[in-house]
């Protein structure tokens, strides 16, 4: 057995601790930045006929329905 003595092995016992949390913490970022969610706020549309609310990504004001085909424009709600 390698003799070690209480110094070396709390220096040793924290250095393995700080290389794990830097671990993990590298791997958080990681994936956050790998299923990096966009926020489509912008693209919510709903229909003034039948109520649905859907999403488009199209970036344009004005599309179609998917439920009853009817044509919905996009309104900007204002932000208080
Ligand atoms: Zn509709």
């Amino acid at each position: 057995m390698i003799p070690i003595s209480f110094e070396h092995g709390f220096t040793l016992y924290i250095g393995l601790w700080f290389i794990m949390l830097s671990f993990l913490w590298g791997k958080e970022i990681w994936r956050e930045y790998s299923t990096k969610w966009n926020s489509m706020q912008e693209l919510l549309y709903l229909c003034d006929t039948c109520n649905h609310s859907f999403t488009s990504e199209q970036y344009k004001n004005i599309t179609r329905c998917p439920k009853c085909n009817s044509i919905c424009i996009f309104r900007k709600k204002d932000k208080f």
